[in-house]
């Protein structure tokens, strides 16, 4: 057995999209789910355990105690395959979208929407992550993880991972106290096709060409590349705030005062999806920009790190942008981004 290569104060920088400074107190690369088994019996290794993907969706402190355990799992199988559909376990630390890529090189539908989003097919199932009219929890079949204090591996079926709205249970009862290993999928081979989200259509027009599993992936890269900040340009983690969900009743009242806020129907019963991005937008802080930290110029649910922004400074931001929106509108948002 392979023992994972074990280091001390690592820099974290080119580990997180933001691209924040953070030294981890100790580190150490997954490469196999057995090196897991390992690690409750070396008591030199800092506790607590911090498990890292492509870290898109991380806020960093200056120092990050406990081990880092980067995941470099890697390994795609399939495992069925029938006229209709394929059944294919995914290493955990594949990266995400080039796995969406494998898949629509396959003619396997499903995850074409969720192109180009950044990080680990691990981390995909954690906020069951979503774009353009899909979420991910609808092609995920059980996810394969190890259990830290129980020193044992568990699989969890899709109907366990009780998926909601960017959330799942590994953000509630079972945060902190897991490793995602691997995640088995369960893709189509009769394309159900998802273009009435956002600008899909429009762009499959200009684009010329048919409709197709490939074509849907392109127009979703063209238009994710016009809006959203290359984290390798600009440091930043996606959207930092989750679309709130409020009751109809203050959807109505709230309509009355600004005709033009955007709602969409939420998940919990008659609930109303409202867009951050735009309630954001009305306190006036799409394009900020302070010394090291801002609020992206083209969506103002991305907050960005012009390059020697500490986690504290875009804590700070969020802080005061999530005080702002909550005087104005009366709704407290939730922050997305996770923060160690
Ligand atoms: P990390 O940032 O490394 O980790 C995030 C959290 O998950 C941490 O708490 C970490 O401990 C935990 N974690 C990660 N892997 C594991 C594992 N194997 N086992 C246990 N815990 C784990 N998200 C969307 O939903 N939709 C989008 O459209 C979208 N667009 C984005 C665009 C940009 C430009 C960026 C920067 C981010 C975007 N995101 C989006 C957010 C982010 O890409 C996703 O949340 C992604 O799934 C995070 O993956 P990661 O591997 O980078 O996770
Ligand atoms: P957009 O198309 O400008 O839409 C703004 C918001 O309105 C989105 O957040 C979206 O909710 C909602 N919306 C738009 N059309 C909708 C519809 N027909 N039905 C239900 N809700 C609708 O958003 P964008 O910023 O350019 O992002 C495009 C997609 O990529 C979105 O799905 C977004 O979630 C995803 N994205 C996510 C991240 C992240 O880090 N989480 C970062 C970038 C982009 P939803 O967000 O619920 O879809």
């Amino acid at each position: 057995m392979d023992s994972p290569l074990f280091r001390k104060s690592v820099s974290l920088k080119k580990f997180n999209t933001f691209g924040i400074d953070s030294v981890a107190e100790a580190f150490l690369e997954i490469g196999a789910s057995y090196q897991l088994l390992q690690l409750s019996s070396t008591i030199d290794y800092p506790r607590p355990w911090r498990v890292l993907g492509g870290g898109s969706n991380l806020l960093l402190a200056e120092l990050t105690a406990g081990t880092v355990l980067k995941n470099s799992i890697k390994g795609i199988s399939l495992l069925e395959e029938n006229e209709n559909s394929v059944v294919v376990r995914v290493g955990s630390g594949e990266n995400w979208h080039a796995f969406v890529m494998f898949a629509v090189g396959r003619g396997w539908a499903g995850i074409e929407n969720l192109a180009l989003i950044p990080g680990t097919v691990g981390a995909a199932p954690i906020q069951n992550i979503g774009a353009y009219g899909v979420e991910v929890k609808d092609a995920i079949k059980e996810v394969e993880l190890w259990l830290f204090n129980e020193n044992r591996f568990e699989t969890i079926s899709n109907v366990d991972c009780k998926f909601d709205y960017r959330d799942s249970i590994f953000k509630s009862e079972l945060k902190g106290r897991f490793f995602i290993c691997a995640v088995t999928f369960q893709l189509s081979k009769i394309p159900k096709f998802h273009m009435e989200y956002g600008a899909i259509k429009e762009e499959l027009e200009l684009m010329k060409c048919s409709v197709s599993l490939s074509s849907i992936a392109q127009a979703v890269m063209n238009i994710r590349r016009s809006k959203l900040p290359d984290p390798n340009i600009l440091g930043n983690a996606g959207s930092f705030f989750k679309n709130p969900s409020i009751s109809a009743g203050l959807f109505a009242e709230l309509k009355k005062r600004f005709p033009l806020l955007p709602g969409y129907p939420g998940t919990i019963n008659s609930s109303i999806k409202v867009s951050a991005a735009w309630l954001i937008e009305q306190c006036g802080w799409k394009g900020f920009k302070a010394e090291h930290v801002g609020v992206h110029d083209k969506q103002a649910l991305v907050l960005v790190n012009f390059g020697d922004g500490t986690g504290v400074e875009i804590w700070q931001l969020s802080e005061t942008i999530l005080l702002s929106v909550q005087e104005k509108f009366g709704i407290l948002l939730e922050r997305e981004v996770q923060v160690w």
